[in-house]
């Protein structure tokens, strides 16, 4: 695909998305992971169709929305931005897998580390940024969903179906993070950057608690357009190797 044209030049060893093996992965422990702000009500937060995904900005009058601790040594790391991928089907749809298991959807939610002091920078380190993944599954006859805070998004795809609209949503529209994010068991390992480049320059924190999703907000999704006005079926990126590799599992303390 030209998207990944990009590519040529670059390393290629540490790529995102890969299948969390359990085989494979070490336990290790690390000290709590601290989120601060996400859910906050305050400021505003945008909607944005971006013309390959839904994103999500935070403005206005509200504290930076940070994470830090965890495998993230000593530094914090502020929120960027928060977008989705999904696929053409039910099954297929998020990038990470567990154990080789499909999921319906990913959300990630990314941070970049202030010690850079500019985005830009990050994209030349490691350590970078640090993007949580949460895994969504669409759960076939769940009419009464038990995760509505996801509908503070859903609700509003309807107003940035073409490339480049926008629109306000509620300032806590991030707060179906938090039931994946208490989870004291998280898999990190070092990847890429997987929307605009694709540099080797992200920890990655997959949470593998399923977050519920409706068939028809999942639809919703679909219904997005690219900048041709086609409707973006899918948007995820195929598994890459994981190379030489450590996936890490946080276990508690
Ligand atoms: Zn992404």
């Amino acid at each position: 695909m030209s998207e990944y044209k990009g590519l040529i030049g670059l390393q290629t060893t540490g790529q995102s998305p890969i299948n969390l093996d359990d085989r494979l992965v070490r336990k290790r422990k690390f000290p709590p992971l601290v989120m601060n702000g996400h859910w906050l009500n305050d400021g505003v937060a945008h909607l944005v169709n971006t013309g390959g995904t839904a994103t999500i900005f935070l403005s206005g009058d509200r504290i930076p929305s940070t994470v830090c601790g965890g495998p993230l040594a000593n530094d914090i790391y502020e929120f960027a931005s928060a977008h989705f991928h999904w696929g053409e089907d039910n099954c297929k749809g998020a990038e990470h897998t567990i154990n080789n298991t499909w999921y319906s959807m990913e959300g990630h939610v990314v941070h970049w580390n202030k010690k850079y002091l500019t985005m830009e920078e990050c994209f030349k380190h490691k350590d970078g940024f640090c993007v949580l993944a949460y895994l969504f599954l669409v759960q076939p006859g769940c009419c009464n969903c038990i995760n509505p805070q996801l509908e503070r998004i859903t609700e509003r795809l309807k107003d940035i179906v073409d490339t480049n609209m926008e629109t306000t949503i509620p300032a806590n529209c991030l707060s179906w993070m938090r039931w994946a994010t208490y989870c004291n068991r998280y898999y990190t390992y070092a990847g890429s950057y997987n929307t605009n480049n694709f540099s080797e320059c992200a920890i990655w924190i997959v949470f593998p608690v399923v977050i519920p999703i409706r068939p028809s907000e999942l639809n919703e999704f679909r219904k997005l357009r690219d900048r041709d006005g086609k409707c973006i079926k899918s948007n995820c990126r195929e598994i890459q190797a994981l190379n030489c590799r450590q996936i890490f599992l946080a276990v508690p303390n």
